[in-house]
């Protein structure tokens, strides 16, 4: 999927001016400003993984490409818990939630986000949807890793818990 997304490096390289500008405090259009609210955002993802759940594992790759592209260029340190401990301000500091290091060894890992905004608030429906979390986690932590990385989403608000939980595997 990186080669595909290779072939359009404008893309890339707009989206990475457009994450300098929000941390600039710019806004990316001329006439609103960068917050909006989040119901778009869920509204769209959720009922669409309620109608075809087969998106999750697509939204996991999608992440898995945002977290190579737009997140490992900032993280630093060479092993999991370091690069881990690097990434954690990104989500409060964007609003997606508040996360926590559970447990960080050099090949398995666990951290919850708390106050998700892809689920925070969302009844039980039976599903952990937080796909693109969880792949934005692996594609981030891989890159400085140099290896393979799945993350599962173990707990989810969108599954009856209270916060979500994603367990982090380094594959040889
Ligand atoms: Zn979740």
């Amino acid at each position: 999927m990186g080669k595909v997304v290779d072939r359009s490096p404008e893309l890339v390289e707009r989206i990475l001016k457009h994450y300098e500008m929000m941390d600039k405090g710019e806004w990316i259009r001329p006439n609103f400003s960068n917050d909006m609210q989040i119901l778009y955002m869920r509204d769209r993802q959720t009922f669409s993984f309620l109608l075809f759940p087969e998106l999750l594992e697509i939204g996991y790759q999608v992440g898995r490409l945002i977290g190579e592209k737009f997140i490992a260029p900032y993280l630093t340190g060479k092993t999991l818990p370091e690069i881990m401990e690097s990434n954690l301000h990104f989500a409060g500091d964007h609003n997606y939630a508040h996360q926590e290091i559970v447990v960080a060894r050099e090949d398995y890992a666990v951290y919850r986000n708390y106050e998700c905004a892809d689920c925070y608030g969302m009844p039980n429906i039976g599903m952990k949807i937080c796909c693109y979390e969880a792949g934005t986690a692996a594609g981030c932590f891989e890159i400085p890793l140099g290896k393979h990385v799945v993350v599962t989403e173990t707990k989810c608000c969108a599954n009856g818990d209270d916060y979500c939980e994603f367990e982090v595997k380094v594959v040889e």
